[in-house]
């Protein structure tokens, strides 16, 4: 599905990342974890078009990603970003409306097609049932689900999430981890950025770690987030306990 080869991202000729050698399968969720600044959204940024590699190729269902029209790519893939401002006073239908655009001319009215899949896109999301509300009237959990609603309408076949659980309660990261899982199970293939471990020990299907410019290891995040790598990567003494089943990672803190 996505295919990085031999790739390596940086900004004005300053390496990022380098040797990216990774595969992302079809349905999976799939993580990236590392330390601030290690670069995983711009990876994220590369494997969304936005960031052109300095060396290598990036693939999306065999094709390069420079291949495709901004139009054809929109249609194949759909990524949000960290922090998505928005100072506009529209609806959460309207704004969803507008992930419809990569499938429309411009001024052409809505399909009934299109009505279908904004309406499932906010039913899929939880959203439908504040749908005529403005969105600056919503709570972040909600909003966030509505941007996840605004990238679904776009029927993309990968979504990319950034940091998506961020400044959230915990009740709504839960939320939103959940409804990407049951994305996954309906065949989409998610890209997701986590800077919280236990969210993505429990939640991803496999993980890419990044440090110091690089993958470090990818796998399944039970095998790939050890004490030990994790410890060796972000500097910080954890352990991993067993409850009831299901692994936690636990920061161990130094005896004061
Ligand atoms: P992460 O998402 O893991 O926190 P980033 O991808 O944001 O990491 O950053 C990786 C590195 O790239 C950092 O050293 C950061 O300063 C640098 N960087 C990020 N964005 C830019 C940019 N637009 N211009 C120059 N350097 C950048």
């Amino acid at each position: 599905m996505i295919r990085l080869q031999d790739v390596q991202l940086g900004y004005d000729g300053c390496l990022v990342l380098r040797d990216l050698n990774i595969e992302v399968v079809p349905g999976e969720v799939f993580g990236l974890v590392g330390p601030n600044g290690s670069g995983k959204t711009t990876l994220l940024r590369a494997i969304s078009g936005r960031l052109a590699p300095e060396a290598g190729a990036i693939y999306l269902d065999c094709r390069r990603l420079t291949e495709l029209s901004p139009r054809e790519l929109a249609r194949e893939l759909a990524a949000l970003e960290q922090e998505i401002s928005c100072s506009f006073d529209f609806t959460v239908r309207e704004i969803v409306e507008l992930g419809r655009l990569p499938h429309r001319e411009r001024w052409q009215r809505l399909s009934s097609k299109d009505s279908e899949v904004i309406t499932r896109a906010l039913e899929l999301t939880h959203t439908l049932e504040f749908s005529e509300r403005k969105i600056q009237s919503l709570s972040s959990g909600e909003r966030q689900r509505v941007w996840i609603a605004l990238a679904l309408a776009q029927e993309p076949k990968v979504l990319l999430l950034d940091e998506p659980t961020a400044h959230l309660d915990l009740n709504y990261q839960i939320e939103i981890m959940e409804l990407i899982r049951s994305l996954a199970q309906r065949d989409l293939t998610v890209l997701v950025s986590l800077h919280d471990l236990n969210l993505a020990l429990r939640y991803t299907d496999r993980v890419a770690l990044l440090s110091e410019g690089r993958v470090l290891a990818v796998g399944e995040p039970e095998r790939i987030l050890t004490a030990e790598l994790i410890e060796r990567v972000f500097r910080t003494k954890v352990r991993i306990v067993n409850g009831t089943g299901d692994l936690y990672i636990v920061p161990v803190r130094s005896q004061r």
